[in-house]
């Protein structure tokens, strides 16, 4: 937490007005202030500090018009809070296969599209990995799809120069301790379109106030909709805010940072036999808070060895192939509420997959040591 982060929080804290809408005269306050930081990041034209990422997506889908019983494409491999979003509309998850890169399969995404009838692709950036987004995007087009992108782990990342979450019609991100900028839990909302944004923050709960929002459309646009939306509360605070608006403006030196210390595992693991590293197209900029890699060949068995041997050396890792959901980590497999087929390709993918957190209180020469410890493991 940098230092100017907690001076902010106690400016809050003394003035104690902590609700967004609670504003001396002629203040803007933080959450507004952030609102307008978060858009001039993105490039967005909209957007909408929220109380999580998974609030986010939920609303994103509703200010869409996503209705219960309606089927929402996205990805088989993503975190639980995508489908349980997609859950909370009474809609129904149809998720699509997986590729070795850890992205979506977009031959599976034109079945998977075709197949459901699906108006709205929730498609989750698992990891930082993105798939070629021109494809998607055109894809979309073919199947008049909606694209909803979930951006928790891309924040500060790109897709060939373009901001990720600027192809889709809105995008979602997370500001949760684990993800790029931290504030316990957050989320927002990004959009250029003037009535879902409207919707949105009628919805997060603007007791008619959206006058006090820092990058919301004009009042024309509410006139409308502000009697047929409901609210579902769930804003952001003052003090939230107060922390988040110097980790934004930090966040650009952070990516840099996460992407020496992702590099350094990478130079540590690259020439390894059986153990895959994750292929990257050059049109990414990623931000590399977290690492993954492949055992392809190893048994289950093998596996479990394998990360309890790196467990015992101060390694942890996780692993996608396990049984039962711990933690953080858990598969499609484990979301039994939405009646998932079995997905070969992903299952296949997911028995080998291993996965660890880079946080940014490792160095460089950390990454170096863990990235030997795990090859003699391996
Ligand atoms: C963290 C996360 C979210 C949103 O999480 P919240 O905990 O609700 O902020 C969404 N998608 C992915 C892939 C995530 O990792």
């Amino acid at each position: 937490m940098p230092e100017a982060a907690v001076e902010a929080a106690l400016q809050v804290l003394r003035h104690g007005r902590l609700h967004r809408y609670n504003l001396a005269e002629g203040e803007t306050g933080e959450v507004a202030l952030l609102e307008r930081e978060f858009a001039d990041f993105t490039g967005a034209r909209f957007a909408l500090a929220v109380t999580s990422g998974g609030y986010g997506l939920a609303t994103a889908l509703r200010a869409h018009g996503t209705q219960p019983g309606d089927p929402v494409l996205t990805n088989a491999f993503t975190l639980a809070p995508v489908p349980g979003a997609i859950a909370s509309m009474g809609a129904k998850p149809v998720f699509v296969e997986t590729t070795e890169t850890l992205t979506l399969d977009l031959d599976h995404l034109a079945e998977q599209a075709e197949a459901s009838g699906a108006s709205i692709l929730m498609l989750s950036h698992m990891r930082g990995h993105q798939p070629d987004m021109e494809a998607v995007m055109a894809l979309a087009e073919k199947y008049g799809l909606t694209v909803i992108e979930d951006c928790a782990h891309t924040m500060g990342g790109s897709w060939d120069g373009v901001t990720s979450g600027r192809h889709g019609a809105s995008a979602c991100f997370s500001a949760q301790t684990y993800k790029h900028i931290n504030s316990g839990e957050g989320g927002f909302l990004i959009t250029d379109d003037p009535e879902v944004a409207a919707r949105a923050v009628l919805l997060s709960g603007s007791y008619m106030l959206y006058d006090r929002h820092g990058a919301a459309p004009d009042r024309e646009v509410f006139e409308p909709l502000r009697d047929v939306t409901p609210n579902v509360s769930g804003r952001m605070d003052h003090l939230r805010a107060a922390i988040l608006r110097p980790q934004l403006a930090d966040l650009p030196a952070q990516v840099a940072r996460w992407d020496a210390l992702h590099a350094a595992m990478e130079e540590g693991l690259g020439n390894l036999g059986r153990l895959k590293l994750i292929a990257r197209d050059p049109k990414l900029v990623r931000v590399g808070s977290s690492f993954q890699f492949r055992l392809p060949e190893h048994a289950p068995g093998e596996i479990a060895e394998f990360v309890a041997r790196c467990a015992a050396r101060g390694v942890e890792l996780k692993w996608f192939g396990a049984d039962r959901a711990a933690g953080f980590t858990s598969t499609y497999r484990n979301w039994a509420y939405a009646e998932p087929p079995v997905l070969p390709q992903t299952d296949r993918v997911m028995a080998g997959l291993l996965d660890m957190r880079l946080p940014l209180t490792f160095s460089t020469a950390d990454c170096a040591l863990i990235a030997r410890i795990i090859a003699s493991e391996v």
